[in-house]
């Protein structure tokens, strides 16, 4: 049977990182397999529905290099995708249920279920719905249930889950996981408004459209059980089940907005690539080898199965995805990634040929993370109003390195050729000559070419600059020392 998977996400706000996490092993286990993975959209829960949240799954997952096979906005075989255009469905599934006695109404008022959690609390047991106790139809008996359905009263569908005895099911990344029915609630599988909840919809659809494999976050773990039970209910084949590690914060809280950004799409606003999130989210809580980091999806999708995710949670080190994609950055041809350069330096009203942005990227890229750093980092490059680091100067101008710049400056002047080559024989042979340590001249000269300490080889550095630049940029400054 081949592979089907789904990413099920709720559209209740943008993607987080978590999410995007799910969506790419679902992504990658269909694509190791030759499967499907397909995108369903769980909106049966209208108070949490969150405009524009769809289109921003869609949007950030075709981003970071995923395709979904059937959709929302492809469809396929096995639609509607979105679950509100399936609600007719889940009744019909609910009164199956019914009918075969592994469901009831219930006819319970909100104060009557608060009431009820108030007991227990004071108890000091666990909520849990007792349908011996309260309004459902095994208290009210045949004709009292009729007579409220008649009358129009509001009711729930709820599972009706055993007594006892254990539940267990396979989980790909847990192993056996086994809980007492006792400690499984009634579960509302439909509401009164006529709306499945989560449990029914996503137990139906695994099952319409012949999903193979769950894999999910870790906290879906609690509800498995109640899944186990409505497949034992319907009679169905279980899908198996592999639920994915936690993304845990630096001290090992669960991920959380508190430490910073969880939202994908602030990871791609900051600039990071794609290829290099993807590859860093790979290994949250996976990796096929112990040495080795960077992969591409196809060697992500070769490489990928399920028996080798960790069941500990995955701590999120910003430090290490942002060495990811500075990794990204050096490794990949400049040329492909010239275009998106383009925008981000007309976004500072840069304008430079292609040849030449590929030039500058060569050399700045081996000191920065971020593509969109260029024109900061990098504003020598582009104009001659950068600024000075004090500090820098105050270590290596003075009288003297005056001097030896006014010295050298004729000699740069000569050379025909300004390739850093050539400008580092020249360089050399002077300091030599002369017997003056180069970096006696290094220094003075990028402090006065880039106005800062750090930033790539200076000889590289004034090749790209060029010759002109390079007099003029000297000549001003000296002019400015008096
Ligand atoms: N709709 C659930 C979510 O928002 C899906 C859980 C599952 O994959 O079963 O994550």
């Amino acid at each position: 049977m081949s592979v089907r998977v789904r990413f099920a996400p709720s559209p209740t706000g943008f993607l987080h990182i978590g999410g995007l996490r799910t969506a790419l092993y679902n992504y990658l286990f269909a694509k190791h397999h030759g499967g499907e993975c397909i995108l369903r959209i769980e909106d049966t829960d209208q108070t949490r529905f969150v405009e524009g949240a769809e289109d921003n799954i869609v949007e950030i997952c075709r981003w970071a290099g995923m395709e979904f096979d059937e959709s929302p906005e492809k469809g396929g075989a096995f639609g509607p995708y979105r679950q509100s255009d399936r609600t007719e469905l889940y009744r019909k599934y609910a009164n199956q249920l019914l009918e075969s006695g592994n469901a009831y109404r219930a006819f319970d008022t909100s104060e009557e279920l608060d009431a009820m959690r108030e007991r227990q609390k004071n108890a000091g047991i666990a909520a849990k719905y007792d349908r011996t106790v309260m309004r459902s139809e095994y208290t009210l008996g045949p004709e009292e249930t009729q007579r409220l359905l008649d009358s129009g009263a509001d009711y729930c569908i709820r599972l009706k889950v055993p007594v006892s005895g254990d539940i267990r099911f396979n989980d790909i990344v847990r192993g056996e996981v086994i809980v007492n029915a006792r400690d499984v609630d009634d579960q509302i599988l439909l509401k009164s408004d006529g709306f499945p909840t989560y449990h029914l919809a996503n137990v139906v659809d695994d099952h319409l459209m012949e999903i193979t494999h769950v894999i999910r976050g870790e906290e879906w773990l609690p509800s498995t059980p109640k899944h186990v039970l409505l497949y034992q209910a319907f009679s169905w084949d279980m899908p198996r089940f592999a639920h994915l590690p936690l993304l845990l914060n630096p001290d090992k809280s669960k991920m959380s907005k508190r430490f910073g950004d969880v939202f994908a799409k602030s990871f791609r606003e900051k600039g990071f690539f794609p290829d290099a999130l993807i590859n860093f989210v790979a290994l949250l809580g996976w990796n096929p080898t112990s040495d080795r980091e960077i992969f591409s999806m196809q060697e992500l999708i070769d490489a990928f199965s399920l028996e080798k995710v960790n069941k500990a949670g995955a701590v999120f080190d910003t430090k290490k995805l942002e060495w990811m994609n500075a990794q990204y950055l050096r490794s990949t041809e400049p040329l492909h990634l010239i275009p998106a350069l383009q925008i981000i330096l007309k976004e500072h009203s840069i304008e430079v040929t292609d040849e030449r942005a590929a030039k500058i990227l060569k050399l700045l890229r081996e000191r920065i993370t971020f593509l969109n750093e260029v024109p900061t980092f990098g504003a020598y490059m582009f104009s001659d109003s950068y600024e000075i680091d004090e500090e820098y100067k105050a270590k290596h101008w003075n009288a003297e390195t005056a001097g030896v710049i006014n010295a050298v400056l004729p000699l740069l002047k000569e050379l025909n050729a300004f390739d850093h080559i050539t400008i580092n024989d020249a360089v050399g042979a002077y300091s030599k000559e002369h017997g003056i340590a180069s970096k006696l001249i290094i220094h003075p000269l990028r402090m006065m070419l880039t106005g800062k300490q750090v930033g790539a080889g200076l000889y590289e550095t004034m090749e790209v600059l060029g010759k002109d630049a390079c007099i003029q940029r000297i000549e001003r400054f000296l002019q400015t020392q008096g």
